[in-house]
This record gives structure tokens, sequence and C-alpha cells, in this order.
């Protein structure tokens, strides 16, 4: 740990190279396509807008050269819809477990006088948090009332409720409410959803680290070439995220496309097969809704027939959202959607550190550390980029 902090954290002279190459691809790349090209690069990830905010590496790059932040962050786009019905299953008596980041999850019209599960709980809702899927199957164990986990995440987040259920370990009043969400399928929506709105068009994707462990770099591929853009798949320290910049710049000069691992030190090209393999067993993909953005094909995880007694919606007769009665689900003014697809940044919405602060956030991309507009929130967009960056001499 020590030695990644050392060379990926604390290392000024390495970042500063970096920079000097960075630049020179920046410039390269402006010399060929002119001076008004904008190289627009996303990341797909919280963390990434996190380590990118933090560490002011905005403030690194040349003027040509804008990193935006996509929809990496399960609790930004989980619909309101499934927050209405667990609030309505936890007054019904039924207990609802969720993880804390979901807990002040605010939905769009408040369900019996709650807007969040946290709400639900202030009002006498059964409501309990817990920090894993196996906290909430042992305490289930123990109170044999029905049950149900709220299961929001990623690629990340799914083999650890997936190894679970093939283990046998999950007690039957224990209920799981899907709203898995696979992260390449929006990836490419993104990118092409920027493009529909005529805006400058994204150049590159830094594509995410943590996910990448699980699903290998094989759909980053595939999504760089559907789009025809390359992507970089990268690590969550500074010195990780410019690497990764570099690479994108590299790639977009030498008009490559395909995936790049920069993050070789956790990411292979298969990934994980057994997490796969327990993810496949479990659960089944399905077009899903993504919050304020509607269904995205083939982007969601349900469980499959074989698990069907643990799954709430059957169990407990609840309507799954079809496309034709989804509705856009974002407050009033909220402009999350947008946030997340990279279309805007968190001070163009009229209410951020106004109405919507991380103490009382009106909208999505408020409430987890991972949520853009919180990070911009206790980090400012530019981040402590004054300060880290003279501090290394960078800036
Ligand atoms: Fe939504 Fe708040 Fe962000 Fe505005 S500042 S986009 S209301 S989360």
């Amino acid at each position: 740990m020590e030695l990644i902090e050392r060379v990926y954290r604390l290392n000024p002279a390495l970042a500063s190279s970096l920079k000097r190459i960075i630049w020179k691809y920046a410039e390269e790349i402006r010399r060929r396509e002119g001076k008004d090209f904008k190289i627009k690069l996303m990341n797909f990830c919280g963390t990434h807008e996190w380590t990118t905010v933090h560490f002011g590496l905005r403030s690194l790059m040349p003027e040509n050269v804008e990193l935006v932040a996509g929809p990496g962050c399960p609790v930004c786009i989980t619909p309101a819809y499934y927050v209405d019905q667990a609030i309505k299953l936890a007054f019904d008596g039924i207990t609802v477990y969720t993880f804390g980041d979901a807990y002040r999850l605010p939905t769009v019209r408040p369900v019996k006088g709650a807007r969040s599960l946290m709400e639900a709980k202030g009002l006498g809702a059964e409501v309990k948090l817990v920090y894993s899927f196996l906290d909430a199957v042992e305490e289930a164990k123990r109170d044999c009332r029905t049950s149900v986990f709220f299961g929001i995440g990623f690629e990340t987040t799914a083999p650890s409720y997936a190894m679970v259920f093939t283990g046998k370990g999950v007690p039957s009043n224990l209920l799981f409410l899907s709203i898995l969400r696979l992260t390449p399928p929006a990836a490419k929506y993104a990118v092409q959803a920027v493009e529909a709105r005529g805006l400058s068009p994204i150049q590159g994707i830094i594509a995410p680290g943590h996910v990448s462990t699980i699903t290998g770099a094989k759909p980053w591929d595939e999504v760089s070439r559907e789009t025809g853009i390359p992507a970089v798949i990268s690590g969550f320290e500074p010195i990780d995220l410019l690497m990764s910049v570099a690479l994108l710049l590299k790639m977009i000069k030498n008009g490559e496309v395909g995936v790049r691992i920069e993050y070789l030190r956790a990411v292979s090209w298969e990934g994980n097969l057994e997490a796969q393999s327990a993810i496949r067993k479990v659960f089944y993909m399905a077009d899903a809704p993504w919050r304020g953005i509607g269904f995205i094909p083939k982007s969601g995880l349900k469980l499959r027939q074989g698990y069907g007694k643990y799954d709430a919606f059957r169990q407990l007769g609840l309507k799954e959202l079809s496309p034709e009665e989804w509705k856009y689900d974002l407050p009033p003014e909220c402009r999350c959607a947008e946030v997340t697809l990279g279309m805007c940044k968190p001070p163009d919405c009229p209410l951020f550190m106004k109405s919507c602060t991380p103490d009382k956030p009106w909208g999505p991309c408020m409430v987890s550390i991972e949520g853009t507009c919180a990070v911009w929130a206790r980090f400012g967009g530019g981040g402590l980029a004054d300060v880290v960056g003279k501090e290394l001499g960078l800036v």
C-alpha cells in the first residue's frame, strides 16, 4: 500500500513528466485539428471524478483537453420508482435493508410524507442500514419477518450478491429488489447522447478500474469499437488518471480505437471469470431504466427464474417499470441527467449549493460521495488544484 501511495499518489516528479506528455500530445492534436477542436474525455466512475476534483487534475490540463464526468455513480442513476416502492414497503411493515448512500436518496414526490428511506425511518417505517448484503442476510436469519434488500450497484457489487445466492446462504424471508446496472451499455449511451444533443463529442473514455476487475477489458473494447473512440481502463490514484489521459491522447493522436489497460495491477483482458459465472448463474441481462435518462438496452440485471422465490417483484406483486410507463424522474429543476451524461457541470444547475447541498440533497447526484454534484460541492470543480498544484510546482 505504501509503495502504491508513493508511486501513484505522492509522486510530483512523475506527475510533472506526465503533464508535459499530455501537453505535448494535446498540442500535436491541436496543430492537426485546429484550435477549436476540443478533446473531451469522459470518466465513467464516481471515484475517478473524486480523484480528478480532489487532486485538481483539471487544472493540469491544456485548454483543449476537457475532462467530463459520466454516469458512474450507482446511487445517482437509481430510478425514483424503486425508492417509492421501497418506502411503501417499509411503511407496510416490511423491513427494507439498504446501504448508507441509498438511504438518503430523494425521490420526486413524498410517499406517505417521506422523500427518502431516511425520512421514512424517521416517520416510523421499517428501514435498516447495512454495510453489506451479508449483514442483511445475517439479520434476516435472526428476525424471521419478511424483509427486502434494496439491491443497487454495478458489476463490482453484483458478485457479492450472486455468490451469496449461489452459496445458498439467503434465508427465504429475505427478498431482493434488483436495481443492478451494467456500465458498458451506459457508457455507449452517454457517448451517443452527447453527440445527438449536438454538443462537442466525447473523444475518449476513461473506463472504470474496479468494474473492469470483474468484467475484464473485453466489454470496453466493444464499446470503443462501437463508438469509434478509444478507451483506457484506469486506476484511481492521480498518477493513474494522468497516465490514462496521456494514453488516450496518444491513441487519439494516432487514430487508434480499442482499449488499453492502465490499471494493469488489477485488471486483465478476461476479468474475474468466477465472479462473472456467479453473476450469470443468478441474474440475466435486461433493458433497464436509469434515473432521468430512461431505458438503456441490456443495461440491467434481474434475478433468474431459479431464484424467483427471492425476487421482491414476483413475491410481493410489485410491478416492474416498463419503457411505456417510465416517466422523467428528477425533481423540478434538477439537472442530474445532464450532469451524469457529461452535458453540463454541477454549477450549471440553478439549485447547486443553494437549495441542494450535501446536507440537504434535492437531487440524486448530491447524495453519494461518488455523485458528481456532491464531489464538486465538497471540493469545488477545480478541487484542491491551487493548493496541490502549487505545492507540486505544476500550476
Ligand atoms: Fe440535481 Fe442538486 Fe445536482 Fe442540481 S445540484 S443537478 S438539483 S443534484
